[in-house]
């Protein structure tokens, strides 16, 4: 069930997890990942959040990429758009790629940091490599996906977190909503 095809990442970019740690050179990104440009596929993911931010919704994006940075799915938070708050950009992406043989061998490419319940679906099918535009604005499950042995790589892009800062500041009630901070429900985020 957790067997993973080992996407190696280097030891770097798991040292630069951490909110304001110095972003991963990108030289070592692109050797670490078979020569695929990881802010490239984070460019599909930022396109899907800033569409979501077009349409009223929440600026979070996703897109699920082979190993081969095949792009396989992406998607979009529309919590507001379907009000469905089970809508997430990671599982948006996830769902259009449709059925997968074999999750190991994919990436998942966020543009922040994966909340618990996409945490979850990450684990509960065996992707194999999580990459995420900021966790600035907020953290999730990156650590716990770390720990669990899979590669996650926080790319520290100024795009994402100017996004999300703005849309925050901008619509501080929507966002606590989607936090699950908006009433004491204790509702995920
Ligand atoms: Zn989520």
């Amino acid at each position: 069930m957790h067997v993973r095809r080992r996407v190696q990442y280097d030891e770097v970019s798991v040292a630069a997890r951490r909110p304001g740690g110095h972003p991963v050179g990108m030289s070592s990104r692109t050797d670490a990942v078979s020569g695929i440009d990881l802010s490239h596929l984070l460019d599909t993911a930022y396109r899907q959040a800033r569409l979501g931010l077009d349409e009223g919704g929440i600026p979070i994006g996703a897109a699920l990429f082979s190993a081969g940075g095949e792009l396989l799915g992406e998607g979009r938070n529309r919590r507001v758009q379907h009000d469905d708050p089970s809508v997430h950009g990671e599982t948006d992406a996830f769902r259009a790629a449709g059925r997968q043989r074999d999750y190991s061998s994919t990436i998942m490419v966020t543009t922040l940091a994966p909340c618990w319940y996409c945490s979850g679906l990450i684990r509960q099918f065996g992707i194999g490599a999580v990459v995420i535009g900021e966790n600035r604005t907020f953290q999730g499950g990156e650590d716990w996906l770390a720990e669990l042995g899979i590669p996650v790589t926080i790319l520290d892009d100024q795009r994402c977190v100017t996004m999300m800062t703005e849309f925050i500041d901008a619509e501080p009630a929507l966002w606590n909503e989607d936090i699950g901070v908006a009433d004491e429900d204790g509702d995920e985020a």
